[in-house]
């Protein structure tokens, strides 16, 4: 069951508009659905348990477990607001069925992901993608369109059920988007409207968008993630410009930036799984230690940049455990 717990932190942060809001909505729902089909006593029940739930928000008792001293796991009250049992309250029967939608939930999270070791013209790419949990919040895509190729990397914020909810809803989007051909910041901007309008106002992602064309141009966006790492005719170097992450604000600038590459220069991309992997001292990998890891003059597979990146990661972690979702995506030019 340790996988559940993993699942909900305990966070007490103020969400009392979400929660209204979403009590609102169900209220409404039920109101017209009652006026529609006449009493009905599970509605009544219903309605009754919404108006409860909106009394606590008024009295700020909103989210304590009715059983213990302690709180609601705010991505379950996210999920359901009725929930009033901290899961420590819960049945064996009701923690095994939560256990059974973590891993449906990651079962079409892995169908998700992009093809393995892909070749599209001169470009090859490959990645590995390891949630810590059941369910992931990083976000990787490698997607052919005509002769380019498009890829994605990005890192919603949170982890577990929401984020990875926030992750397929990113996927969704680009899928629809990206047929369209729009210019990337274009691409970027709109992706970024519809996230605002459609997550919560506190969740938002860092992500990467690139498109790789036939002759080796790289044309990058970034919004606010981990600066990609380019290894160019054997020297290495971070790819600093950056921008502010989707989902904060409705109109967010975002710019391109060109690159050239060559046969043989590759791309690394990563998520902050990566740097931030601690020792047993606390000691973060960081950008240093994945510049160290990646040692060697240029690589012809993807997949050999990755196991690199992963065994100095590893080495670097020790006897330590893992602390976040760990995604690398790499591309190679021949
Ligand atoms: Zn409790």
């Amino acid at each position: 069951m340790q996988a559940i717990e993993q699942m909900y932190e305990t966070d007490l942060s103020s969400l009392d508009v979400v929660f209204r809001e979403s009590l609102g909505e169900r209220r409404s729902k039920l109101k017209s659905a009652i006026a529609e089909n006449g009493s009905i006593p599970e509605f009544n029940d219903l309605l009754m348990q919404v108006d409860t739930a909106l009394a606590k928000l008024d009295h700020g008792t909103f989210g304590k477990c009715e059983r213990c001293d302690g709180f609601v796991e705010t991505d379950r009250l996210l999920a359901d607001p009725l929930a009033r049992f901290c899961l420590g309250e819960l049945t064996d029967a009701e923690k095994r069925s939560l256990e059974n939608d973590l891993q449906l939930a990651s079962a079409i999270q892995r169908g998700l992901l992009p093809q393995m070791s892909l070749g599209h013209g001169s470009w090859k790419s490959d990645f590995v993608y390891e949630p810590l949990g059941p369910v992931s919040g990083d976000y990787c895509d490698v997607i052919p369109a005509g002769d380019d190729l498009y890829f994605i990397l990005g890192d919603v914020s949170g982890k577990g059920m929401a984020a990875s909810l926030l992750m397929s809803s990113l996927r969704a989007i680009f899928h629809s988007l990206i047929p369209l051909d729009l210019e990337l910041c274009d691409l970027m901007s709109r992706t970024n409207r519809l996230l605002v309008d459609s997550s919560p106002s506190n969740q938002f992602a860092t992500l990467i968008l690139g498109k790789a064309s036939r002759d080796g141009e790289l044309e990058i966006v970034n919004a606010g993630h981990l600066p990609p790492i380019l290894v160019k005719n054997g020297m290495k170097g971070e790819l600093n410009f950056s921008g502010l992450p989707l989902g904060m604000f409705a109109e967010t600038p975002f710019s391109m930036n060109k690159i050239k590459l060559n046969q043989g220069d590759s791309l690394l991309l990563f998520t902050d799984g990566v740097t931030e992997a601690v020792d047993e001292n606390g000691a973060e990998f960081g950008a240093k230690g994945l510049f160290d890891a990646i040692d060697g003059d240029g690589f012809a597979e993807p997949s050999s940049l990755i196991r690199k990146c992963l065994a100095g990661v590893s080495a670097h972690r020790g006897n330590a455990g893992r602390t976040d979702d760990l995604t690398v995506l790499a591309l190679t030019f021949s």
